[in-house]
């Protein structure tokens, strides 16, 4: 089905008869250029330095040079919210709550309970869940806004019952230096006033670090947690930073991997495949499917959309990058085996048995099941999270969700007895290990000092 005398969009790593095992799959599925995320390191780095030595000066400079704004400070006036919150279009704010409902009921009913456990009379450990004290959550605004961001960020935070929530976004040139108005909306909506008008690896670095005061600024207080997406640079701002702070997940430029087979809809594949890649240059779209005839469909499919698609330059990029492929496999079996070494952030499973084939997953931030649920439903409106892990490390994170914003506090309460029970065995370990001091913290307890047992 491919047009002759025209090249496909994407490009192709045939498999097909190659058996690889899963750190070679790792090494050759594609990702975005290492360059590219060399050189954002680099930079990265100097903004992190210059805003934790230099704090709002330095977010005054690199909102001229990022974002083109004349700043005197970032704080957004609650003015500005209540302004935008009663100028926001009737529609999208059914839409906004909507959202705001599902993703609601969903982060609720996930709060997960207490677990005190007795493991003998006197003697009981409890974990007990409690929410971080304060979290700064990042909204992107660069190449699109994303009031949904809001909703995603703010709605499991306060379903964990986290106190103080900063929001930053970046500043925009033609609304005076303020955060898109439908993110000061939805931040309204949801009862957030600590808003600031700051972008990229500056708004990460000024939640890491905090922001003195100064005339006119009253401050930004550091926070325990950043959490969010963001483009390449909210990203690495958010690995450099951590350790400083706690973070969600690298939520980074947006990925879909598709797996599907000879029943997949060509034209919903190349819908989905061109969705994602409107994010992002460094979005990626990677097609997994063992069947030719449908990659074919698909190429011929994405070409015919890229006509019509209103961010065709930037569709064009993320599909031309490194990033981006149609991967050939034998069976389904095999492209399980791929999709799982390649982690994706959003993962759909177009195949025969779809249900099934998605339960033999076990690597995705998200896996979307079927042909009626493409991955714009959870990006806005199916109740589940849309900041998801990236760049592979959906191998060990998970995405965003009340538990972000919960530790787990381990409770140890033993009595008396309870301790005695258990006393010759730690003097033993104690000894074991050579540190008798810990022994003779058990063992003075039960010493005679003549007081009463
Ligand atoms: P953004 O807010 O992430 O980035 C804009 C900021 O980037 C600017 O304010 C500027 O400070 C900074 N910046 C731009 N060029 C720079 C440069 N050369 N050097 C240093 N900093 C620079 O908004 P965006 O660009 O629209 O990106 C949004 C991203 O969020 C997309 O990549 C999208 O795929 C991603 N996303 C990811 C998820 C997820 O869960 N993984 C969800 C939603 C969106």
């Amino acid at each position: 089905m491919s047009i002759p005398g025209e090249s496909p969009i994407l490009r192709t790593i045939d498999w097909r008869g190659r058996a690889l095992s899963l750190a070679e799959l790792r090494r050759e599925l594609p990702r975005v250029a290492s360059a590219s995320t060399h050189d954002a390191e680099s930079s990265v780095r100097s903004i992190l330095d210059q805003v934790r030595s230099a704090g709002l000066p330095a977010l005054r400079s690199f909102a001229e040079r990022f974002d083109g704004v004349a700043q005197e400070q970032p704080k957004v006036p609650q003015a500005a919210l209540d302004r935008a919150l009663a100028e926001l279009d009737p529609e999208i704010r059914r839409a906004l709550e909507e959202s705001i409902a599902r993703a609601r009921t969903v982060a609720l009913a996930q709060r997960p309970e207490d677990v005190p456990v007795q493991l003998a009379p006197g003697a009981n450990v409890t974990l007990r869940w409690e929410p971080v004290r304060r979290v700064g959550l990042y909204v992107p605004g660069g190449l699109a806004v994303y009031p949904s961001s809001v909703i995603m960020n703010v709605v499991p935070a306060l379903a964990a019952g986290v106190g103080s929530i900063a929001l930053a976004s970046p500043p925009q040139k033609e609304f005076g230096g303020l955060p898109h108005p439908s993110i000061l909306a939805a931040a309204q909506l949801l009862g957030v006033s600590e808003v600031y008008a700051i972008g990229g690896a500056q708004a990460i670095g000024a939640f890491a670090y905090g922001i003195p005061a100064s005339a006119g600024f009253a401050g930004l207080e550091p926070v325990d947690l950043v959490t969010g997406p963001g483009n390449i640079y909210v990203a690495t701002a958010k690995r450099l930073v951590k350790g400083v702070v706690g973070i969600d997940a690298e939520a980074g430029p947006t990925e879909i991997a598709i797996l599907a087979d000879a029943s997949a809809p060509a034209d919903y594949v190349a819908a989905d495949l061109i969705s994602q890649a409107e994010h992002d240059p460094f979005a990626a779209s990677v097609l997994v499917t063992d069947s030719a005839e449908l990659a074919d469909a698909v190429q011929a499919e994405l070409a015919a959309q890229m006509g019509w698609t209103k961010h065709r330059e930037r569709v064009a990029r993320a599909l031309a990058g490194e990033q981006s492929a149609v991967v050939l496999v034998d069976t389904v079996q095999q492209g399980i085996d791929v999709v799982d070494a390649y982690a994706a952030e959003h993962l759909e499973v177009m195949t025969e048995n779809a249900a099934a084939v998605a339960a033999r997953v076990r690597s995705a931030g998200a896996i979307f099941v079927g042909p009626t649920a493409p991955v714009s439903l959870g990006d806005y409106c199916a109740g589940s999270n849309h900041v998801l892990p990236t760049s592979g490390t959906a191998a060990f994170a998970s995405g965003l969700g009340v538990h972000t914003f919960l530790r787990a506090i381990q409770v140890i309460d033993y009595d008396r007895a309870a301790l005695a029970a258990v006393a010759e065995h730690i003097v033993v370990l104690a000894g074991a290990e050579d540190l008798p001091a810990h022994g003779d913290a058990v063992s003075v307890r039960f010493a005679d000092r003549g007081a009463t047992p």
